[in-house]
C-alpha cells in the first residue's frame, strides 16, 4: 500500500477519526498512486493512522477505516452489514410484507464510514452513486457485496454515477446496471413510505429517484395537515402533498419548475387515491407534457379537481388538489395572502459550494420573506435548505431575516433534519446538510 506521510502537526483531526485529509496537509507521498489507489496515511512520525482513497482533489485521501484493511476480502461485506444494522436498528429494513416503508438510504457517505458512496433502497433495487473515484472503481465489490448482504431479496443494483463521480477525473461514465435478478427488467418500482405509495423510477428521476431524506418531515406534515390548505412549493415527486393529501388537507396545490416532476405528482396521486373515486386528472392543470410545460404559466384550475384518499379521516369531504408547472418564485410572487395555512418551502440546494454562500443566503431570504408575508394568520411554513454549507445557525439566522423584513409574529415550533438513514459521524458535523424550521406564523 502507497504510504503518504503528513505535515508536522497536521494529523490531529485524523486522530479525532475526521474523514478526510486535505491536499495541504500532506507531506510526501512515496510512490505515486492512481487517483482510486488505497492509501496508508502516516503521521510525520511515521505512525500509521488510516487508509482511504486517493484522489487527485483538494481532499487528498477520504478515509475507509482507522483500524480494520480495506483492502480485506471481507471489507466490503462487513461495512455494508454495518450500515444495514443501523437502519434495522430505526425499524426501517422491512421485516415482512406488510411494512409500511419499503426504502430507505442503505449508505450515507461519511456517516457509514464510507466517504463517496451513496446506496439507496427501493425495495429490493440499490441504487448506488459514487461521488469519488475509489468509491467508482469498488463498484464491482460493493455489488459482490451487497449481493452477500442481501441474497435473494435484492432484485438489482443501479450505478448512477455519472453525474457525481469526479468530473475532472475523465472516467466517462455511463448509467447502467452492475447486477440484475434473472427476469428483472424493471427501470421504475412502486415504494411505500409511511404507507403511503410513490413511483420511483432510478433511471430517469433526480438523484437516485426519490429524496429519502424527507420522510420525518413529510411524516409531521401529515400530522398537521388536517383542515388546511396546503402549498407546497419545490414538490419534485410530490412527497409533502402525498402525506397533507391523505392526512385530511382541504386543498393541496404542488408547484415544481420540471415537467418530469410534475407528472410524477400526478401520477402518485393516483397511485394513493381510491380507484374510481372523484375526478382523477387525466388532462392536467399544469403539466400536460413536457413540450408545455416549460414555458406554462397554469392559472388555478376554475374546476378543482378531487379525490379520495383513504385514511383521510379529518378531512370533511374530499380535497381539492392543483399541480402547477412553474417557478416557485413566481408563484408565489401572484399567491393571494391568507390563501394557504401551511406552506412547505423545500428548494434545491442554492449553495453548492462556498463561493457561492453570499448569493444563496439572499435567495433563501427573498424566499422565506415571500412566504412568511403570504401564509394565512396562524398558518405554519415547514422551509428548508439542504445546501451543506449553509450551516443550521446561519440558516435559522436567514430565516429569521425573513421574518424581520415581513414585520410578522413569527414562532419556531420545532427544528428539523435528515431522517435517522442520514446518519451523520459525530467526528464529521459536515455531514449534516439538511435543516428546516417549522414556523408559526401570526
Ligand atoms: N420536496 C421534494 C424535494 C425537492 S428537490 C421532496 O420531498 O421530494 C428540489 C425541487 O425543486 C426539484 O424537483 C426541482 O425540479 C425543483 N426546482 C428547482 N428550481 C425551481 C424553481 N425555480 N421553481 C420551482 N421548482 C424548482
Amino acid at each position: 500500500m502507497i504510504k503518504v506521510f503528513l505535515k508536522h502537526g497536521r494529523d490531529e483531526s485524523l486522530r479525532r477519526f475526521h474523514p478526510w485529509v486535505f491536499s495541504g496537509a500532506v507531506a510526501q507521498v512515496q510512490g505515486s498512486p492512481a487517483e482510486g489507489d488505497i492509501v496508508g496515511v502516516y503521521s510525520a512520525e511515521g505512525q500509521f493512522l488510516a487508509s482511504g482513497h486517493w484522489q487527485v482533489s483538494s481532499i487528498a485521501v477520504r478515509i475507509l477505516s482507522f483500524d480494520a484493511d480495506p483492502t480485506a476480502p471481507d471489507f466490503w461485506v462487513n461495512s455494508i452489514a454495518r450500515a444495514l444494522a443501523v437502519r434495522e436498528a430505526v425499524g426501517l429494513v422491512e421485516q415482512s410484507m406488510s411494512s409500511a416503508t419499503t426504502c430507505f438510504r442503505l449508505v450515507h457517505g461519511e456517516g457509514d464510514g464510507l466517504p463517496g458512496l451513496i446506496i439507496d433502497w427501493y425495495d429490493g433495487v440499490c441504487v448506488m452513486q459514487a461521488h469519488s473515484v475509489g468509491m467508482f472503481r469498488a463498484r464491482t465489490q460493493i455489488c459482490e457485496a451487497l449481493r452477500t448482504v442481501f441474497g435473494e431479496r435484492l432484485k438489482a443494483v443501479y450505478d448512477k454515477s455519472s453525474g457525481t463521480a469526479p468530473f475532472k477525473a475523465g472516467l466517462e461514465l455511463v448509467d447502467g446496471y452492475l447486477w440484475r435478478a434473472e427476469g428483472f427488467t424493471a427501470s421504475e418500482t412502486v415504494v411505500l413510505e409511511n404507507g403511503r405509495k410513490f413511483l420511483v423510477n432510478w433511471e430517469e428521476g433526480q438523484k437516485t429517484g426519490f429524496f429519502l431524506d424527507q420522510r420525518d418531515n413529510r411524516a409531521l406534515v401529515g400530522r398537521y395537515a388536517a383542515g388546511r390548505s396546503v402549498l407546497n412549493l419545490f414538490c419534485y415527486t410530490g412527497g409533502f402533498s402525498i402525506y397533507a393529501l391523505t392526512s385530511g388537507a382541504v386543498r393541496v396545490d404542488s408547484v415544481d419548475s420540471s415537467a418530469k416532476a410534475m407528472s410524477l405528482v400526478e401520477r402518485n396521486i393516483a397511485l394513493n387515491s381510491t380507484p374510481g373515486s372523484g375526478q382523477l386528472p387525466q388532462e392536467t392543470s399544469g403539466c400536460a407534457g413536457p413540450h408545455r410545460c416549460a414555458s406554462l404559466a397554469v392559472p388555478p384550475l376554475t374546476v378543482p379537481r378531487v379525490a379520495r384518499f383513504p385514511g383521510a379521516v379529518a378531512a370533511p369531504s374530499s380535497p381539492e388538489f392543483n399541480n402547477f408547472c412553474e417557478d416557485a418564485i413566481e408563484f408565489l410572487k401572484k399567491t393571494p395572502e391568507g390563501k394557504y395555512d401551511l406552506m412547505i418551502v423545500d428548494p434545491p440546494a442554492f449553495a453548492k459550494h462556498r463561493g457561492a454562500l453570499k448569493n444563496a443566503l439572499r435567495a433563501y431570504q427573498r424566499l422565506n420573506a415571500a412566504a412568511i408575508a403570504k401564509v394565512a394568520p396562524g398558518g405554519l411554513v415547514f422551509t428548508f435548505s439542504c445546501s451543506q454549507v449553509v450551516d443550521k445557525i446561519t440558516f435559522a439566522n436567514t430565516v429569521f431575516s425573513a421574518a424581520a423584513q415581513t414585520g410578522r409574529s413569527v414562532r419556531i415550533l420545532d427544528r428539523l433534519c435528515q431522517g435517522a438513514d442520514h446518519p451523520v459521524s459525530i467526528y464529521h458535523p459536515e455531514g449534516e446538510y439538511l435543516k428546516g424550521l417549522l414556523l408559526y406564523v401570526e
